[in-house]
């Protein structure tokens, strides 16, 4: 059996194992208007442009909280009082989007869709010919409810022909799935430090179109969620408008250094790719079905359905698990009937061979036979 790299694996899909050298970014006491955390700021804001090719025609604006708050910040600020928004809602993330959204008394509709089959083109228009109002959408880039990565190109090519606004939530993959702000020409995009970018969450970071964003001065019903504010002051002073996660942008200063090291966006999907695939072939070969096909999971995340023994609860599962120094995922209830498996952060293919026998070994510790029966059904949908 593998040995185990780290005291503790957090396989959740975000918050995750962060690199030692990252939480290490956050040991020093900053002064917030100091030069130090202003270059920091700028640093990141700077990369985060740099890796969605959004430097001559994108914005980057930080905000303090996680990041749906960027989420509800970009809808506060960036939509138009006569605005009314399609919520792409095929998963548990998409549904949470639609409930920020109204939240927020955004005039709210939604495309409700299964988990699989992935929205077409022609579902979309259908939508949208039912309802000229709409002139904004929504939509996750990786629904991690299940795992699944919507066709975003496909959103922005209809946005650009009907002149739509378009924002991605690209919380669970920026840093990992490539996306281009330039060529899409999206509104707003939605970043976490916490997920792709393996760094400490305590900072929502939002990529605007800056014609977007100018366009937006003095509109938000908010007051810290104001993104134009906030860029406004970033711009004119280096600085944050109230008290910068002066710590959390030390640890995010790193992340990227790491990021950029590793190669980008590009080779750190692949590592993820190789985990997640030690992980998806060890499992099938012990019995158990994914909720999806390869072809449309996104590498960061797998769902497994439970196996069907009626010795086997995910609560006796992840206890057994967590007595070994591993913590695991349930399924969203888009997805009942699962559980999940994060292979971001600080991962590599050795430490999901160790974690796949750690999981043989609790199974049989609970009583579950291997190789699991599959779960019943075939149709991978809800
Ligand atoms: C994790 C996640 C979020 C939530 O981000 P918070 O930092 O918890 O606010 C939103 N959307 C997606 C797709 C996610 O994976």
């Amino acid at each position: 059996m593998a040995e185990a790299r780290h005291d503790f694996y957090l396989l959740t899909p975000g918050p995750l194992i962060v690199p030692a050298e990252i939480k290490a970014g956050m040991v020093r006491d900053r002064n917030p208007g100091g030069s130090d955390h202003i270059a920091i700021t700028r640093g990141v804001r700077d990369y985060m442009l740099e890796l969605c090719n959004g430097r001559d025609t994108h914005e980057c604006v930080l905000l303090q909280g996680s990041a749906t708050y960027g989420v509800e910040a970009g809808f506060l600020s960036l939509l138009p009082a006569d605005a009314r928004l399609l919520v792409l809602v095929n998963g548990f993330y998409g549904n949470r989007l639609r409930e920020v959204a109204e939240a927020a008394r955004v005039d709210t509709v939604t495309l409700e869709l299964p988990n699989l089959p992935l929205p077409t083109r022609a579902d979309l228009e259908r939508a949208l010919d039912a309802d000229p109002k709409i002139t904004h959408m929504v939509l996750c880039q990786a629904e991690t409810g299940t795992g699944v990565l919507n066709p975003v190109e496909m959103f922005a090519e209809v946005a650009r022909e009907r002149g739509l606004g378009l924002m991605v939530d690209s919380v669970a993959c920026f840093g990992g799935v490539e996306i281009d702000v330039a060529a899409l020409d999206v509104d707003a995009v939605f970043v976490s430090p916490n997920k792709c970018l393996e760094s400490v969450p305590g900072v929502a970071i939002t990529i605007v179109k800056r014609s977007t964003l100018l366009a937006s001065e003095g509109r938000c019903p908010s007051g810290v969620l104001d993104l134009h504010a906030q860029w406004k002051f970033m711009q004119e002073t280096g600085n944050w408008r109230w008290t910068p996660p002066t710590h959390v942008m030390g640890a995010l200063g790193v992340a990227c250094e790491r990021h950029r090291r590793e190669g980008g966006s590009g080779p750190r999907l692949e590592r993820y790719r190789r985990s997640w695939r030690v992980l998806v072939d060890g499992l099938r070969q012990r019995g158990f079905r994914t909720l999806l096909p390869d072809d449309v999971a996104v590498p960061i995340i797998a769902t497994f359905h439970d196996p069907d023994d009626p010795a086997y609860s995910f609560a006796a599962f992840h206890a057994a698990m967590l007595r070994r120094g591993i913590e695991i995922f349930p399924g969203r209830l888009t997805a009942m009937g699962t559980f999940r498996i994060g292979v971001m952060g600080d991962l590599v293919e050795e430490d999901m061979v160790h974690v796949l026998g750690q999981m043989c070994d609790a199974l049989e510790e609970i009583g579950v036979r291997l190789p699991v029966s599959a779960a019943p059904g075939d149709v991978e949908t809800v």
